[in-house]
C-alpha cells in the first residue's frame, strides 16, 4: 500500500500543510480540558454554534440545519448539527477524550527541603515515570476560592514565563538507581517540581520556611492565591512549550497530547464544517477517558444522554422509547489514537496488523487485551459501510490491533457508547511515543482522520 503522500497532489499537500499549522496553535494553547473546551466553544461560535441552553430556554427554535453546542462542567463538549431525518431515526457521532496524561498538582503540595520549594503531584493516566523529568514543565488549571472567585493560571507557555521540572538523579551517581526497573527507577511519590529557592528577607519566618514563604508571598502578590487555596484547586503539570514540525521534511508533528486531542481537533474541524446533514451530525469531546471514564465528567456519566434527551425534548415529542431508538439507531466512530510502528522497537508489533505513520486514518475492529478482554467488538456491516464510504471520498485509511497478542493492551470510550446498543467503532491517527511527555503524529495522517470524519458524518445512513 502506499502512503498517503504518495497520493496527494500538489493542493492536497498544502491543505494538509495548512491543517496541521492549525493543529499545532490548538495543541499548543490547550494543554487541559478545560482549556480544549473553551477554545471547542469559541471555534463553534464563531461557525454560527448556540449553546443548548437557549433552546431548553424555548428562546430558539430547533429546526433541522440549526447548530447546537452544550458544555459539561467545562470539561465535555458536545456539538449537534440537526439533520433533516428526526433525531429518533439515529445520529452520526464523532467521539473523542480531550484529557491526556500529566501530573496533577496535590490538594497540599507546597514543602521546603534545605532551601528548595518544591509541589507535590500526583500522576494522571498511565505514564513511565522515568519521562516526565529533567523537562522544562508548566503549569496550567484553575484555582478557585472560598469566595467562589477563580483563578485561572498559565505559567511557563509564554517564552519570557518561567518553567518548572523535576529532577533526575546525576549518572555519576547514579549505580544503585541504574540497577533498578525501569517501573520503579523514578517512583510516583518522587515526582516533585521544584518551584522557588530564593528565601524571604523577612527574619520572623523559620531558618527552615524561608523560601516557601517567600514563595507563598509571590503566589498571593502575582496571583491571589494563598496556601489553603490549593485544596480547591486543579492544577497541571504538563509539557512546556509548542508543538513543532517534526522530520528534516516537517512530514510529522511532535507534541503534548496528541492522544487523543489529535483526534479531538479533527472531529471538532469535521464537525463545525457540516452543513444540513440527512442524520444528525454529533462530537463529543470528553474528559477521564485515561483513568477509566469514570465520574460526572467521563464517558460513563450521563451527560450525554440527558443532551440527546434534551435535544429531542426540542424537536420532536420527547419519550424515553425515543430516546433510546435514538441512541440505538446511531452509528459511532470513536476516535482514539493507534499505536505507530517504531523502527525501533518492532518486535511489539505482528506486521500484517499494525498502524503505519503516513498511511492514514487507523479503524480498530477491536482494542482490549488479552483475549480482547474489555473491548468493543465492532460489527463487519458496519466496517463494510466504512469501506465504502471512504473509497467514495477516496480517503486512505489502514486496519491495526493494538501490538502482538499478548504485548499488552489498552482501552477507548467505544464500548460505552456501543452499550447504548448504538454500533461503534474504533478510528484514529496512529501515533510514536504514546504517554510520553511529547507524542507524534504524520501530518498525513492527521489531514486524512479529518477528512474521514467529515465523510462519515455527512454519508453514512
Ligand atoms: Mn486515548
Ligand atoms: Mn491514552
Amino acid at each position: 500500500m502506499k502512503t498517503v503522500w504518495e497520493k496527494y497532489q500538489d493542493s492536497m499537500m498544502q491543505e494538509c500543510f495548512q491543517f496541521n499549522e492549525s493543529y499545532k496553535q490548538f495543541i499548543s494553547a490547550c494543554k487541559t480540558e478545560r482549556e480544549c473546551v473553551k477554545e471547542g466553544v469559541r471555534l463553534a461560535k464563531a461557525a454560527g454554534y448556540t449553546d443548548i441552553q437557549e433552546y431548553i430556554a424555548g428562546r430558539k427554535e430547533a429546526k433541522p440545519g440549526e447548530k447546537i453546542y452544550a458544555v459539561n462542567m467545562e470539561k465535555d463538549l458536545c456539538l449537534f448539527v440537526l439533520g433533516k431525518k428526526p433525531l429518533s431515526e439515529g445520529m452520526n457521532i464523532l467521539g473523542a477524550h480531550i484529557d491526556s496524561p500529566r501530573l496533577d498538582i496535590k490538594q497540599k503540595p507546597l514543602y521546603e527541603d534545605h532551601g528548595l520549594v518544591l509541589m507535590d503531584t500526583h500522576y494522571y493516566g498511565g505514564v513511565k515515570k522515568y519521562q516526565w523529568v529533567a523537562l522544562p514543565m508548566a503549569l496550567h488549571g484553575v484555582v478557585f476560592k472560598k469566595d467562589g472567585t477563580r483563578v485561572d493560571l498559565c505559567i511557563g507557555e509564554d517564552p519570557k514565563d518561567p518553567v518548572v521540572g523535576i529532577s533526575d538523579l546525576l549518572i555519576h551517581l547514579s549505580a544503585d538507581q541504574m540497577k533498578k526497573t525501569a517501573a520503579t527507577v523514578v517512583e510516583g511519590e518522587d515526582l516533585n517540581v521544584l518551584v522557588g529557592s530564593i528565601p524571604t528577607a523577612s527574619k520572623e519566618e523559620k531558618e527552615s520556611d524561608r523560601v516557601k514563604s517567600a514563595i507563598l508571598k509571590l503566589l498571593k502578590e502575582q496571583y491571589d492565591i494563598e496556601e489553603e487555596d490549593f485544596i480547591s484547586a486543579e492544577l497541571e503539570i504538563v509539557p512546556a512549550g509548542e508543538a513543532r514540525d517534526y522530520g528534516l521534511d516537517r512530514s510529522m508533528v511532535i507534541g503534548y497530547g496528541h492522544d487523543d486531542r489529535v483526534c479531538a481537533y479533527t472531529s471538532l474541524m469535521a464537525t463545525l464544517q457540516i452543513e444540513m446533514p440527512q442524520r444528525t451530525a454529533c462530537c463529543i469531546l470528553v474528559d477521564k477517558e485515561e483513568v477509566g471514564s469514570n465520574g460526572a465528567t467521563g464517558m460513563h456519566s450521563r451527560f450525554f444522554e440527558n443532551m440527546v434527551a434534551e435535544l429531542m425534548n426540542c424537536t420532536e415529542d420527547y419519550s424515553e422509547l425515543k430516546l433510546r431508538r435514538a441512541l440505538a439507531a446511531s452509528k459511532m466512530l470513536s476516535s482514539d489514537v493507534s499505536a505507530g510502528y517504531d523502527p525501533n522497537y518492532p518486535s511489539v508489533n505482528e506486521m500484517k496488523n499494525t498502524a503505519f505513520l503516513g498511511m492514514g486514518i487507523c479503524f480498530n475492529k477491536y482494542t482490549g487485551s488479552r483475549g480482547k478482554s474489555g473491548c468493543n467488538d465492532a460489527n463487519p456491516e458496519l466496517i463494510a459501510e466504512l469501506r465504502a464510504c471512504m473509497e467514495e471520498a477516496e480517503v486512505q485509511f489502514q486496519t491495526a490491533e493494538l501490538g502482538r497478542v499478548d504485548q499488552g493492551g489498552g482501552g477507548t470510550i467505544a464500548y460505552i457508547l456501543a452499550n447504548m446498543n448504538m454500533q461503534v467503532i474504533d478510528a484514529g491517527i496512529a501515533v510514536q511515543n504514546m504517554h510520553a511527555p511529547w507524542e507524534v503524529v504524520s501530518k498525513a495522517d492527521v489531514y486524512e482522520a479529518y477528512r474521514a470524519y467529515a465523510a462519515f458524518l455527512s454519508k453514512i445512513q
